[in-house]
Parts: C-alpha cells; structure tokens; sequence
C-alpha cells in the first residue's frame, strides 16, 4: 500500500481539538459538581462541537475544511468563555490566536483573530481598566501579526522545498521521485478511462568513454544538452524525466505500438542529429512499453520497457526495441 503523506495540519488538529475537549470536559464536570448546571450544559455543548470537526477531519483526511471549521468554533468559544467567566478566560485566548495559524488558512485565522480581539474590548467590565483594555489589544494584534508573518513565511518554504524535490539538480527536469508519482497516475488513469500511454527508459551510449576521455564536466554538459533535446521534443501530453545517472524516461500519450514506435525512432534521431560530445556524436538506446490492461502497478511496466532498453544495447546501441516485440 501506497504510505500516506504525514499531515501535520491533521495532526494538530487531533492533538489540539482533543486536548480542548478533555479540558472543557474537565471544567465541565467540575461545575455540574459545584452546582452550576447552565455553565456545564454549555461546556458540554462546546465539547461536542468541538469533536465534530475532529472526527470528520480523523475518517476523512480532509484537514483542511476541518481545520478551518475548528478556528472558528475555537474563537467563538473562547469568546464565549471570555463573556461567561471574564478575565479569567483572558490567559487561553492567547493560545487560540496562535494555533489558528496552525490549523486554518491564514486569512481566515486573522479574521477569526480580529473578530476574537474586537470581540474582547467589546464585553462591558472584561477589562480591568482602559491600560488593561490596550495593553491586550496591543499584545493580541502583535500576536496575531508574527503569527501571520510566521505561517506564510513556512508556507512559501514548503512550496519551494516540494518544488526543489521533485526536480533534478543538473538538468532541471522533473526526477525520479516525480516520475514514480506521474507513473502511478498514468496506470489508475488506464484503469478508469482506458486512455493509453506509452513508456520510454532511454540511455546513452558508451558515455563511460565520454567520462574517462572528457573529464565529468563534459559528461555533465552532454547529460544537459541531452535533457535540452528531450525537452524540445516534448508534445503537448508528454513527459521527460531524469530517471537516474545518463537514463531517462519519456512519458507518451499514445494509444497504438505504432504511434509508440513513431514517437521512439523521433526521439533517437533527435539525439542523434543534435547530440554532440567533445568527441564527436553521442547516440542514445531506447526501450519502449505500451501500458497493459494487466499491469496494475507502474513496476511492471516499466520493466519491460527497461527489458527492451537491454535489448537495444545488445543488439548493437542507436536503436531502439519496442517491448511488445519481445512476446
Ligand atoms: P552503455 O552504452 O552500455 O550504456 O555504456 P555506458 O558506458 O553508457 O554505460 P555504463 O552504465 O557502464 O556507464 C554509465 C556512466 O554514466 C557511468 C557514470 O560515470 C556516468 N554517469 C552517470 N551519471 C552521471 C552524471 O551525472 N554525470 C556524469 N558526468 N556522468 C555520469
Ligand atoms: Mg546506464
Ligand atoms: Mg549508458
């Protein structure tokens, strides 16, 4: 099975949405005991709101709706707390306007901040003077501004770090940790539709000579030159990616070995008219595979396809071997 991608937005969720029942719970019993019945019905009536989001983001995943879902119960409630016991309350409202940074969209956790913070200076006697009033305004909004500053500033790394991982340094292509992702999609997307795609694994000749006689920097050059090539040879629907090392895997929307085998020879003769080494010309091998009805995992596929690519270089380099010609 495929491992689910750690969510950290989900697991604040259940950390903090159970951490606010047990504790409203705990009040809650408190007061029932203490004789004050109106306060614990609403104490329990704010743990069970609470729980809703919890449980929804818990089966379905979707952390984001139950996120923001939990901000806004989360403020209203500490605002009610704020109107039912003063400020007492005060200490828990400064939690609140942090972790709607952590669970919410940013936008609609400064909403829910302004309105928890407007709310305040609104309850009559809640400060214990004007100093008081200002002095948590002030704190509040500061609070809520490097909160802001803070959870856009990790938003925008995490864009550029997924970004920076799913390419390869040297060539700028997607890697193989994008190609493992699109390759899946490909097979589940063949399995619904029956929309067909073809696979090429590529790899060029002889390029250990390249090293040994060149120097790495210019087996680097010919890997990027390469990639440049590819690229250019993109249609619309295709993909390229830098497999590893001097292989590479073309991705094709094609429905036919022979659509396949037309796109495989273009690509070969593209490297082979453009391709050019310190040496001279650099040729490429190929092996290609049209997605089967059988293949229900990318695996497969692409062992045959890399089976053919074997093939290819047996039978001499600068060609290429389409893998339904093997059965
Ligand atoms: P064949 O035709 O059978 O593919 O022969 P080959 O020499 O290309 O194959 P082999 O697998 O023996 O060698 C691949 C070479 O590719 C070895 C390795 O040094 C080189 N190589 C792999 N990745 C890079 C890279 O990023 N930069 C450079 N300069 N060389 C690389
Ligand atoms: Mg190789
Ligand atoms: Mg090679």
């Amino acid at each position: 099975m495929k491992p689910k991608r750690r969510d950290f937005r989900l697991d604040i969720i259940v950390l903090l949405g159970s951490i606010t029942a047990v504790t409203i719970a705990s009040f809650g019993a408190y007061r029932w005991f203490a004789g004050q019945r109106i306060m614990a019905w609403l104490d329990l009536a704010i743990v069970a709101t609470v729980c809703v989001p919890l449980v929804y983001a818990w089966r379905t995943g979707d952390s984001r709706r139950a996120g923001n879902a939990l901000a806004v119960l989360n403020s209203l409630a500490t605002l009610t707390a704020c109107v039912m016991s003063g400020h007492t309350a005060l200490s828990w409202t400064y939690l609140v306007l942090l972790t709607n940074f952590f669970i919410a969209h940013r936008w609609l956790a400064v909403a829910c901040n302004l309105a928890l913070i407007a709310g305040m200076q609104a309850i009559p006697g809640f400060f214990h003077d004007r100093v008081h009033a200002v002095s948590v305004l002030i704190s509040a909004l500061l609070v809520t501004g490097f909160s802001h500053l803070f959870a856009s500033r990790t938003q925008d790394d995490r864009a550029r770090l997924e970004r920076l991982a799913a390419l390869d340094a040297l060539t700028g292509l997607p890697n193989r940790r994008s190609m493992e992702r699109v390759l899946a999609d490909a097979v589940e997307t063949f399995q619904r539709t029956a929309h067909g795609f073809g696979l090429v694994v590529l790899d060029l000749d002889k390029f250990k000579e390249v090293n040994d006689l060149y120097g790495h920097a210019a087996g680097d050059a010919a890997i990027a030159d390469l990639a440049s090539i590819l690229r250019f040879e993109m249609r619309r629907n295709d993909q390229v990616f830098r497999f590893g090392g001097e292989e590479f895997v073309v991705l094709l929307e094609v429905d036919s070995s022979t659509d396949l085998e037309a796109a495989t020879e273009r690509l070969r003769k593209a490297v082979r008219g453009g391709l050019r080494g310190p040496g001279g010309r650099i040729t490429i091998s190929l092996g290609a595979a049209l997605l089967r009805d059988q293949e229900k995992t990318w695996h497969d596929w692409f062992s045959r396809a890399d089976a053919a690519l074997y093939r290819a270089k047996s039978a001499g380099r600068d060609n290429y071997v389409i893998a339904d010609d093997l059965f």
